[in-house]
């Protein structure tokens, strides 16, 4: 069969992985100059791969697959390497957090981690990359952006600026940033789409490492949830021990994210804290939502920058004007000190207030006055899209709908290949 693979990211390579040296010709298209400076994604930024059953899409896959997609990845370090990555566990029940973090309402979500970190990322890519360019039925081309893909008699033809051809089959893993390819096929096929409308829109939150050192030493990423008296659903996310905050480019707005180097960078520790707003009708544009959020906050922050707040002028809903003890790992020329009650709707801002209360609770350090809250973070959904429709055109990874993390990504491209003849 004749593939084309329309984005090379977490999902293709668990997909073409399994193809490697089958009788199946496979295209990869890439917009991409190369195999690294692909756009922002977790295989280019921060790596850490997580085995759970209760985080990372909403797709069934079997742990011991989980596990088997973090050996891929991790097999491709060298031993000393493979050694030194951090892994444990977020919340063994055995441990004294687990009752703490349970006994004030919080839901601490069960994982298994491996932080691989963004330096070391770029040597697995490219062990990845060189041992498909090699199988004679995989063949990548970069710098080409899939403008559409158009199913017609039985074949898929896969189109971009200047090249056109006919595939038997795409196979569509542009991640969350191939919004605008996925529009343009869904809005000539509505159908395609299950079912979607939520959104997850809140702060990066910084604090010194000292004040969640045990924590961190525990179990490095720690991931609870709660359900905030507005009714939120309000989580941790991307916990980043001596790491650094960053900011997310987007074509027409800037959010904040964080990521860790495998080895540390910075005396704060920062995550982001999240509340998950999903609507009914007549509204169906959570990604308009969540990207006017982030614009407002571009707004006032004079351009392509966000805002960066202490805790205590937070809850005071007081601009800040002047910082406390806990110094910025945000570039200043990124950030401004404002007030991010101006920019989160009050649901949003009252459910992210009680979830810091509540977590100084539990770590007395995570509720200090000079913690600092930068706004906004947002992570975009996509669509659940319908894989059953059509034989010659599916679906993997982030734009799917179903997967939001690189191990869920590389599973689900696995799993599709898996249903192939002489896979
Ligand atoms: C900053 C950041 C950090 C993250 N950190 C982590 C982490 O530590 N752990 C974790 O589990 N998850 C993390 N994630 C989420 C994770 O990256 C994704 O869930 C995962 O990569 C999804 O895989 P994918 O193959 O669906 O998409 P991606 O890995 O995003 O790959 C999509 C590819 O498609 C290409 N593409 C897009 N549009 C087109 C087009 N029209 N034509 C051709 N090519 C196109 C893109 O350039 C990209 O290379 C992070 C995400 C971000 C943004």
């Amino acid at each position: 069969m004749k593939i084309a693979v329309v984005g090379f990211g977490a999902a293709a390579i668990g997909f073409i992985s399994e193809l490697v040296g089958t009788s199946h010709e496979i295209h990869i298209f890439e917009r991409s100059k190369d195999v690294y400076s692909a756009s922002i994604s977790g295989v280019r930024s921060d790596g850490k791969l997580f085995i759970s059953n209760d985080m990372g899409g909403d797709i069934e896959i079997p742990l011991s697959l989980q596990k088997e997609v973090v050996d891929y990845y991790t097999s491709k370090l060298e031993r000393d390497e493979r050694n030194n990555i951090k892994r444990g566990l977020s919340f063994s029940e055995e441990s004294p957090f687990f009752d703490r973090f349970y006994s004030e309402g919080f839901e601490p979500v069960k994982s298994e981690f491996f932080h691989i970190g963004t330096d070391k990322l770029p040597v697995i890519l490219k062990k990845i990359y060189d041992e498909f360019s090699k199988a004679s039925n995989i063949h990548f081309h970069f710098s080409t952006r899939v403008d559409d893909v158009i199913i017609q008699n039985g074949k898929a033809k896969v189109k971009s600026e200047n090249f056109e051809d006919i595939f038997d089959m795409a196979v569509i893993s542009v991640g969350r940033s191939g919004h605008v390819l996925i529009k343009k096929i869904v809005e000539r096929d509505p159908p395609l789409v299950l079912s979607g409308n939520v959104v997850d829109v809140g702060v990066r939150y910084e604090v010194p490492n000292h004040v969640v050192k045990e924590l961190n030493e525990e179990m490095y990423e720690f991931k609870v949830r709660m359900r905030a008296k507005t009714g939120y659903m309000v989580r941790t996310f991307c916990n980043n021990p001596s790491g650094k905050v960053v900011l997310e480019e987007y074509d027409d707005f800037v959010t904040v994210n964080g990521h860790s180097t495998s080895v540390a960078s910075s005396e704060n520790t920062n995550f982001a804290i999240l509340c998950s707003t999903s609507f009914t009708e007549p509204f169906n544009d959570p990604i308009g939502y969540g990207s006017y959020i982030a614009k407002l906050g571009n707004i006032l922050a004079g351009g392509r920058k966000v805002l960066v707040q202490t805790y205590e002028d937070f809850v005071n809903c007081k601009r800040t004007k002047k910082l406390g003890r806990v110094k910025p790992t945000l570039n200043e020329n990124s950030c401004v000190l404002g007030d991010v009650n101006l920019v989160l709707p009050r649901r949003i801002a009252l459910s992210i207030s009680e979830f810091v209360r509540k977590l100084g609770n539990v770590v007395e350090g995570l509720s200090y006055p000079d913690n600092l809250l930068y706004a906004v973070e947002v992570k975009f959904y996509s669509n659940k899209l319908n894989n059953e429709k059509y034989e010659n055109l599916k679906f993997i990874g982030d734009c799917s709908g179903y997967t939001r993390s690189i191990t869920y990504a590389t599973a689900h491209g696995k799993m599709l290949a898996r249903n192939f003849g002489d896979a």
